[in-house]
């Protein structure tokens, strides 16, 4: 795939307002990461239509090194990735690496979990997210990691969010991450807290 509109080098932009791609499809965390990202000095933009990512790795940390780095090289810009799941320990840590790849849709992926889960008492859980950053020279220069712990309920409550948000309920809250505002979430959430461990990071990379 050829670099198109992303094709410009660093020294080409305007140096003191780098762009940074979020390489994700999924329109709820790019979503998350447009409000995360929203006050650093970096123009964000989406991946190129069409790219298809194979996520071979094993962890969470290799799938979004690789995605990463294939959205740096298809770019030539600086790139941002998640890879994040779900792990519910009655069931082994699946569907884990597995989270999107468990059934089609979000509403057949809960489905599917919940079904998967009535044999079990323990209904525990918890996300997590590694997040990489790309440099447009193809180098994976920050790397973090966020978890959040909860319990899968029995019936999904709650409109807001993506996944399998209408299932989990936030250990000490009482609430499903669908159940809260986006601002409300990222304050629990994997993605959230990770993303607050790269923040000093991004800061000393964009506004250096
Ligand atoms: P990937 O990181 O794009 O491979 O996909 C991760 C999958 O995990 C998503 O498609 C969702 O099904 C699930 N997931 C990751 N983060 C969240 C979240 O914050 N809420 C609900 N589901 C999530």
């Amino acid at each position: 795939m050829g670099k198109g509109a992303y094709g410009k080098s660093m020294s080409q932009q305007n140096r003191s307002k780098p762009s940074l791609v979020i390489a994700s499809g999924n329109l709820g965390k790019v979503r998350e990461f447009r409000k995360l990202l929203m006050d650093l000095p970096v123009t964000i933009l989406s991946q190129p239509e069409g790219l298809q990512i194979e996520e071979s790795g094993k962890t969470f940390v290799e799938n979004a090194r690789l995605k990463a780095l294939a959205v740096a090289k298809a770019t030539g810009q600086w790139a941002m990735a998640d890879d994040s799941g779900l792990s519910v320990d009655a069931l082994d840590g699946a569907p884990g690496v597995y989270s999107a790849r468990y059934a089609n849709t979000d509403e057949e992926r809960i489905c599917r979990l919940l079904k998967d889960l009535e044999p079990f008492a323990d209904r525990s859980a918890h996300f997590s997210s590694a997040i990489c950053v790309a440099s447009p020279e193809e180098e994976i220069l920050l790397e973090v990691e966020g978890k959040c712990e909860g319990l899968i309920i029995e019936e999904p409550r709650g409109i807001n969010g993506f996944g399998y948000d209408p299932v989990f309920e936030v250990y000490g809250t009482g609430l499903t991450f669908a159940e809260m505002e986006i601002e409300n979430k990222q304050m629990f959430s994997h993605r959230g807290k990770a993303f607050a461990l790269l923040r000093p990071e991004l800061e000393k990379l964009f506004r250096a």
